[in-house]
């Protein structure tokens, strides 16, 4: 069985139980009061919706999905918005840190 987004639900549990934070930006899911873009969404840190696993599949707020877009992850660290909020190829979450390592 596979969500909305064609992910398989075994990777959706996995993925909501790693990522309780954006994978980017670091702002946390948990608070109450968090605005709309802090939500979390679901992003393909290799823009590809054919691969579906963990490692590509990852939680990051509703911000930083609409500025990534389809940008390629390598370009859109390099752009104003991850200037602006200090998101860098070390800031990042571990899951985004491999897939840089491991370009397909
Ligand atoms: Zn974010």
């Amino acid at each position: 069985m596979a969500n909305r987004w064609g992910i398989p639900k075994h990777v959706e549990e996995f993925v909501k139980n790693r990522d309780t934070k954006c994978v980017y930006c670091g702002v946390e899911f948990s608070i109450e009061n968090s605005s709309p873009k802090d939500k979390p969404s679901w992003e393909h840190i290799v823009n590809d919706i054919r691969i579906n696993g963990a490692d590509n599949i990852a939680l990051c707020c509703m911000s930083c999905n609409a500025s990534k877009g389809s940008k390629l992850l390598e370009d859109w660290l390099k752009s104003d918005y991850c200037k602006k909020k200090e998101i860098t190829v070390d800031s990042v979450d571990e899951v985004v840190i491999e897939a840089l390592k491991n370009p397909r």
